[in-house]
């Protein structure tokens, strides 16, 4: 893997983290290419791994100290408080590690029915959508200058005081008033009630 391969995968690491409150898993899959997606789920699946090693640890430590319990009623109570409490724990973690297991796999199947060339026309459409000004876009009657960007009425919903601000470094947006946030994609997805593919569309025809 080449340094700006590892970059842009580093990026969507980060831009994945922060998009986490606000995509669901549906539409983050909507949002990234099983390719950009891929790392991201190998990642989930590695610190899954690393807090199960961390489980094991934790009740080995919690066994031996029961183990040292003399008071035999204690040390029940302290057995079934252990088996209750680590039950539940070793399922979840256990479920967790097959979810994204089963994500990889389902990520490596897309990969491989995809044609590089299709991958990277679909990559670039995505790049080019995403690069249109959300201050551009033709929702907005009046924009506010803020140190970030801009302030205005929110289109989500019924604002009569300016609550949607345009972060233009990261081509971003947040409502306070509504609390929905995201890119430039999300927000015509939202405006349009269009799918993602379909506003990556709409958005790249904007920008000829
Ligand atoms: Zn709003």
């Amino acid at each position: 893997m080449c340094l700006e391969q590892s970059n842009y995968l580093n990026n969507l690491g980060e831009k994945y983290k922060a998009s986490q409150p606000m995509y669901a898993m549906r539409e983050l899959i909507e949002f990234f290419t099983p390719r950009e997606l891929l790392p991201m789920f190998e990642a989930k699946l590695e610190e899954a791994l690393i807090e199960k090693e961390q489980i094991i640890k934790e009740l080995r430590e919690k066994l031996i100290g029961a183990a040292d319990i003399n008071n035999l009623e204690d040390k029940a109570f302290y057995k079934d408080l252990l088996r209750s409490i680590w039950q539940k724990k070793w399922k979840d973690i256990n479920n967790e590690v097959t979810h994204w297991e089963g994500l990889i796999k389902m990520a490596k199947g897309a990969i491989e029915n995809t044609s590089a060339e299709t991958q990277v026309m679909r990559e670039k459409t995505i790049r080019q959508a995403k690069q249109v000004p959300i201050e551009a876009l033709p929702y907005f009657s009046k924009l506010t200058k803020t140190p970030k960007g801009y302030v205005t009425n929110c289109p989500l919903h019924q604002d009569n005081h300016p609550s949607f601000y345009i972060y233009t470094d990261t081509n971003s947006f947040y409502c306070f008033g509504c609390n929905q946030g995201g890119d430039v994609i999300k927000l015509v997805m939202l405006i349009e009630q269009l799918p993602f593919q379909e506003a990556v569309r709409y958005l790249v025809g904007i920008n000829r």
